[in-house]
């Protein structure tokens, strides 16, 4: 039986994959299952499992977690960083945010051969000491995130001279929303996705078309790619996943059904494919669409662009995800617009400074800190200076 562990396994990537694990419990030992807050859950899939281990992230429902496995023989592991280093042959990892890249350089560092890896965040920050690392262990790093699924899968059997790899969008929520509405988009409409149905986070960054941006630094340190080479396409129907470009006009596409577990499916299964009930039915699908994207009222895409053609790529990538996850927070909490979440990265990526290189994950750790800091102080500023002129 393969071992496996899942970590951020009550999220919205995380439960699909119990789901699959459940499925397929002659094929898989479950070692290791984790939760920032959610005990219930993570106690009900654990037991479900038959899991060895958990952690719950979040200390203050450490005794609720305790209290509920009583009875069991299921340990419960003080960091997500010890079961990230119990080698398994296969480690998800489902985590949210930068939250995730310690326990993938944790799991490299301590023998995990494949890690299925839809935590875009740690692609985006770890960058090219990420993938070094996981060169040098022989880890294999399968990703999990569509679009990114769709050209792995392609480059496998396609992997000579690309021109270009297009992502594709679904361009949110607010896909056709004026500027006008754009200041004025509340909370609730920004989390509800016209085709995904995806964590809090991810759905936010998906109406800014953050998600896109994280997107395209994620493709570029995947793939090794020339940023110049990697273009977005909006796709409202999410069919179409990923699309790779040959010299000769060629285009090989992925399509699949907007279901995340096609992906997470194929990342638990590589090399090999299992059978799945989530066919694709072009009959009834009847149309295709596809639109360039609108810079002017989504200028997240060039942000990311502009990060990757700057004198410190992988730095300014760790700024822009920081800062962007504060932003996220800040705008859920009701201190900032929704216009002001990109408003208020450009500033942090305008005035981040003092960093040049990287070499460990504690300098990736220090840039993040610095970022989230310098961040949380523009937005303090704005609520500040709103305030007074409000009174
Ligand atoms: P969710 O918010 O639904 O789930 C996140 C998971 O991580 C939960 O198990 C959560 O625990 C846990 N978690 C949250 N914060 C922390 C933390 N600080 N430390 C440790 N664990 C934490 O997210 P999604 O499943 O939507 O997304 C997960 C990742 O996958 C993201 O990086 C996202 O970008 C990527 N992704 C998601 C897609 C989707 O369709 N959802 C598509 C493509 C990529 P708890 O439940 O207790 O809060
Ligand atoms: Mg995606």
């Amino acid at each position: 039986m393969k071992k496996v562990s899942v970590i951020g396994s009550t999220g919205s990537i995380g439960k699909k994959a119990v789901d699959l694990l459940l499925h397929n419990r002659e094929e898989y030992k479950v070692i290791a299952l984790s939760a920032y807050s959610n005990f219930a859950l993570l106690t009900h899939q654990a037991k479900l499992l038959d899991a060895e281990y958990v952690v719950i992230s979040n200390k203050e429902f450490y005794k609720n977690l305790k209290e509920e496995l009583l009875g069991t023989n299921i340990k419960i592991e003080a960091d997500l960083i010890n079961i990230a280093a119990i080698p398994v042959e296969l480690l998800i990892v489902a985590v949210v945010g930068i939250a995730g890249l310690e326990p993938v350089i944790h799991a490299i560092e301590n023998g995990t051969k494949t890690i299925a890896l839809a935590n875009k965040e740690s692609i985006v920050c770890g960058g090219k000491l990420l993938f070094k690392k996981a060169k040098e262990n022989g880890t294999q790093i399968i990703p999990i995130d569509s679009e990114h699924s769709a050209i792995f899968q392609i480059l496998e059997n396609n992997g000579q001279c690309i021109e270009k790899i297009i992502l594709t969008a679904s361009g949110g929520p607010f896909l056709n929303y004026s500027n006008e509405q754009l200041k004025n988009a509340t909370i609730n409409k920004a989390l509800t996705h016209p085709t995904w149905n995806m964590g809090k986070k991810i759905s936010i960054d998906s109406a800014t078309m953050m998600n896109k941006a994280l997107e395209v630094i994620e493709a570029h340190n995947l793939f090794d790619i020339n940023p110049n080479k990697i273009e977005v396409i909006v796709h409202p129907e999410s069919v179409i996943h990923g699309i790779a470009v040959y010299p000769d006009g060629t285009n090989f596409a992925l399509m699949a059904l907007p279901d995340m577990t096609l992906p997470i499916s194929y990342a638990m299964s590589w090399p090999q494919r299992s059978a799945l009930s989530c066919k694709l039915d072009l009959a009834k699908q009847n149309t295709l669409t596809f639109q360039a994207v609108d810079h002017e009222r989504f200028p997240a895409v060039n942000l990311s662009i502009k990060v990757l053609n700057s004198h410190s790529p992988d730095v300014y990538s760790i700024v822009l995800n920081a800062a962007n996850e504060v932003a996220v927070n800040a705008f859920l909490t009701l201190q900032i617009e929704f216009l002001e979440i990109i408003e208020v990265i450009n500033l942090a990526i305008e005035n981040f400074s003092n960093y040049t290189h990287i070499s460990s994950l504690s300098d990736i750790i220090y840039i993040d800190r610095e970022s989230r800091a310098i961040t949380q102080e523009f937005i303090d500023n704005k609520t500040c200076n709103q305030k007074s002129l409000s009174m």
